[in-house]
């Protein structure tokens, strides 16, 4: 089964990128782990769906692992969403290995329905160790995306220029005329 990621952001780290499977179309919030099959395309999209199945009990472990990150981002360093993004992380161990192709880690679950979330919540481990000020949301009112601001000065406010950047200066522009 092919299905094509209806999303308008994508691309981001994990972390984020999970964020992003919640969006608004024309005023409407979209949720692409509304159901399996929405869960099978962004597993697809990350080359997890060898590794995880899309079935309801991981949709349900992804789901709560986004609510524990969405916590997190809107209130860093929040002693219950910390604790709740800990809490996800406690269902996988990292297990360090040798094999034939040399040294390397696996992760183990006892639970591999928590694979999915557990994997966006360690990514995101990687970005508060690496850039944790450029974790962003765009600046649009009306948008809830998220990115990484890779820009040079870290100035980037807007998920799409194309987009939201111009709603934005159309709305000011709106704005102002309606004054005069
Ligand atoms: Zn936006």
């Amino acid at each position: 089964m092919t299905v094509t990621d209806p999303r308008p952001l994508t691309g981001e780290p994990l972390s984020l990128d999970l964020l992003n499977t919640r969006w608004m179309s024309d005023g409407e919030p979209r949720d692409l782990l509304a159901d399996t099959e929405g869960l099978a395309v962004w597993l697809a999209a990350h080359g997890l769906d060898g590794r995880f199945a899309s079935d309801g009990a991981t949709l349900d472990r992804t789901r709560t692992a986004r609510e524990a990150l969405k916590a997190l981002v809107d209130r860093p360093g929040d002693p219950d969403a910390t604790a709740r993004v800990d809490a996800v992380l406690e269902h996988g161990r990292i297990r360090a290995e040798l094999t034939a192709e040399g040294p390397g880690e696996r992760v183990e679950f006892a639970e591999p329905a928590w694979g999915p979330g557990w994997t966006a919540a360690r990514d995101y481990l990687d970005l508060l160790r690496t850039a944790p000020d450029r974790i962003r949301i765009c600046a649009h009112e009306a948008c809830i995306l998220h990115f990484l601001d890779t820009s040079r000065n870290g100035t980037r406010r807007w998920h799409s220029m194309a987009t939201c950047g111009n709603r934005a200066k159309a709305s000011r522009h709106y704005a102002r005329t309606k004054d005069q």
